[in-house]
């Protein structure tokens, strides 16, 4: 998919950390093209980042869309629904078990209803979310 994944913080983790306390280590960094981690990805959360990246394009975009995922918790709820339904659906196509599928759903569920994007939505409405898409 000609992604780079480059294994060092970017400086949009200080102010993330600043802002919100978030570790090297919680949170991937989208940055014009690029994925900012400190370690290894699974699959789906590359496909989950990759969503990000074409809603940031190049440089501008990425500022453009930093600003309004900080400022806009609308914003920041519509970007993460299509980036975990991507996510979701690319862990049901490798992970043929209705039961893990479920339990991955639910764990989804849970980091999108979480402290992690200011509970920006309930656990239910975000499993719907992500389920329905
Ligand atoms: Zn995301």
């Amino acid at each position: 998919m000609g992604i780079k994944i480059v294994y060092k913080k970017h400086w949009i983790y200080y102010i993330l950390h600043w802002l919100y306390g978030v570790e090297w280590g919680s949170v991937v960094i989208t940055w014009n093209g690029k994925i900012y981690t400190p370690s290894p990805l699974p699959w789906h959360l590359v496909e989950h980042e990759a969503v990000h990246l074409k809603q940031q394009g190049g440089i501008f975009g990425s500022f453009c869309f930093f600003v309004k995922y900080v400022l806009s918790s609308k914003f920041r709820l519509d970007s993460e629904v299509k980036a975990y339904r991507v996510q979701y659906k690319s862990f049901c196509q490798v992970v043929k078990d209705r039961n893990r599928q479920g339990i991955f759903l639910n764990k989804i569920s849970e980091d999108l209803s979480g402290k992690m994007y200011n509970n920006i939505i309930g656990f239910g409405e975000a499993r719907e979310l992500i389920h329905s898409g």
